[in-house]
């Protein structure tokens, strides 16, 4: 499950510009400021992998890193600007949408989801959407480092409420994983999970 390298392959504005050799992927998607770029540095070890999407212009594009040249993390676009206009937003669900529904190389959405704060209603719509859609994914609670000393709830509390309020959209609850990338909880696990998916 080792990652020896990471390379950017490209940025793709519509689902049908993304690499066409059959290889892997998974897609990580979540609100803005999830923590996203951290989980992606921290599961390659590198501290700038991620800060392609985040150059201006970038953050609507679909971001294909290929690893160990023989699978695809995918950066999405973070959804939830809460000033963004309407039209942004409608934008970016069907654009993401369309990824999701044709991308045949999908092996799972990783969903993040930040489990210091309650469950947003953002996060419950996406993973509702992804779930009556029957898109495969596995749930990336980030952020789980602030369980000690925080005022208010504690993250498993959230993650608790978070399955709970979901529940009734699966048929199958799907797989979850705890992660901070400032203590590396959950690192080997996400690594091992996804290798699991691939079959190798
Ligand atoms: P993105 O917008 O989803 O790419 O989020 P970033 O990776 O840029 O992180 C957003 C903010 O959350 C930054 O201030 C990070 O330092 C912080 N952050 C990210 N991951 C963690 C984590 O695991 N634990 C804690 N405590 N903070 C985090």
């Amino acid at each position: 499950a080792k990652i020896k390298e990471v390379d950017f392959v490209k940025s793709s504005n519509r689902p049908k510009d993304c690499p066409k050799d059959d290889r892997p992927e998974f897609a990580m998607l979540g609100r803005s400021n999830v923590g996203k770029s951290s989980l992606i540095n921290f599961l390659v070890r590198k501290k700038d992998v991620a800060l392609t999407s985040k150059k201006p212009g970038k953050t609507q594009l679909i971001n294909h890193f290929l690893v160990n040249k023989s699978w695809y993390i995918v950066d999405l676009p973070g959804y939830g600007f809460a000033n963004a206009p309407e039209s942004a937003r409608m934008d970016w669900s069907s654009f993401t949408k369309g990824y999701f529904l044709n991308r045949e190389t999908l092996v799972s959405v990783l969903l993040l989801i930040d489990a210091s704060v309650p469950p947003q209603k953002i996060d419950l719509d996406c993973a509702n959407w992804l779930g009556r859609n029957n898109i495969p994914m596995t749930f990336v609670f980030t952020k789980c480092d602030k369980m000690k000393g925080g005022k208010g709830r504690r993250p498993d509390q959230n993650i608790q409420d978070f399955q709970e309020l979901i529940r009734e959209n699966y048929r199958q609850h799907p797989p979850w994983i705890m992660t901070s990338s400032v203590t590396g909880l959950g690192r080997d696990e996400l690594l091992l999970h996804m290798s699991q998916l691939r079959n190798y």
